[in-house]
């Protein structure tokens, strides 16, 4: 059975300004499989978060096809586009867009509250529990992002992304806005969570950290300029 979960087929994207085309991505392919750890690499403004956003359904492409679990997204109204969003795609934003005014539980908690099927208060409980403990982080449920360290919020938002029990996570920088200490425990989580099974696509312009990756691509104004796969050995000892 083919195990491929996203493929992107010649996708370009292009912003269009009042008297500038932006041409963000051209002619991208790309199959993403089950267990897969893919590290996105670039400078800045050559594309890598209008990847990310198209992969994740946030933004329509211009040319080009793309299959989400073998189903062709470019002809499908905006509901049911967001309905295999909610289904297969967790997103986790650089920012890390945590609700202050809410407990670390009703932030992982809130986007449950709007799938289908509807799931009952105690399948929330479970699967907030189950997310918050993935990430080390049950033991600050009743707290406000807010009193967490940055490091703490990203796995707080990590957590919201793997609640949905996506197919995918899709991850813009998670360590653009930390420290580097907290940055490596983000990126060896993100590496034991792939080890349980779940397969990542990041965006990241750091090349040590993509190195964690099991596989790479780099990114050139909008162009695939490279594809690599990163030995075990290397993927293991960038770990340690
Ligand atoms: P990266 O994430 O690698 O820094 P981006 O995907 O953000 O790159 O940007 C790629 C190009 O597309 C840049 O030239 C950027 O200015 C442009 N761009 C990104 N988002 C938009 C947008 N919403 N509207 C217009 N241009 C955009
Ligand atoms: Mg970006």
């Amino acid at each position: 059975m083919d195990n491929t979960i996203l493929a992107l087929h010649q996708v370009s994207k292009v912003y269009y300004g009042q008297d500038v085309e932006t041409h963000a991505i051209s002619n991208i392919s790309l199959n993403i499989k089950a267990g897969d750890y893919l590290a996105i690499t670039g400078p800045s403004g050559s594309g890598k978060s209008t990847l990310l956003s198209v992969l994740g359904l946030l933004e329509e492409i211009t040319s080009g096809s793309y299959c989400i679990q073998g189903v062709e997204t470019r002809s499908l109204d905006a509901d049911t586009q967001a309905e295999l969003r909610n289904l297969h795609i967790g997103f986790v934003f650089q920012s890390f867009n945590l609700l202050d005014g809410l407990t670390v539980f009703d932030n992982v908690a809130l986007p449950l509250h709007y799938r289908e099927p509807i799931l009952t208060a105690q399948e929330i409980e479970q699967r907030v529990i189950r997310a918050l403990t993935q990430v080390e982080m049950s033991h600050r449920a009743n707290h406000k992002p807010s009193q967490l360290s940055g490091g703490q919020q990203q796995r707080v938002a990590i957590a919201r992304a793997l609640a949905g029990e996506p197919s995918i996570l899709l991850v813009d920088e998670p360590t653009g806005n930390l420290d580097s200490k907290n940055g490596d425990a983000v990126m060896a989580l993100l590496n034991s969570l792939n080890e349980q099974g779940v397969t990542i696509c990041m965006v990241t312009h750091d090349t040590r950290y993509a190195g964690y990756a099991k596989q790479q691509i780099q990114l050139l104004d909008g162009v695939l300029v490279s594809k690599s796969k990163v030995s075990h050995s290397a993927h293991l000892s960038e770990v340690m």
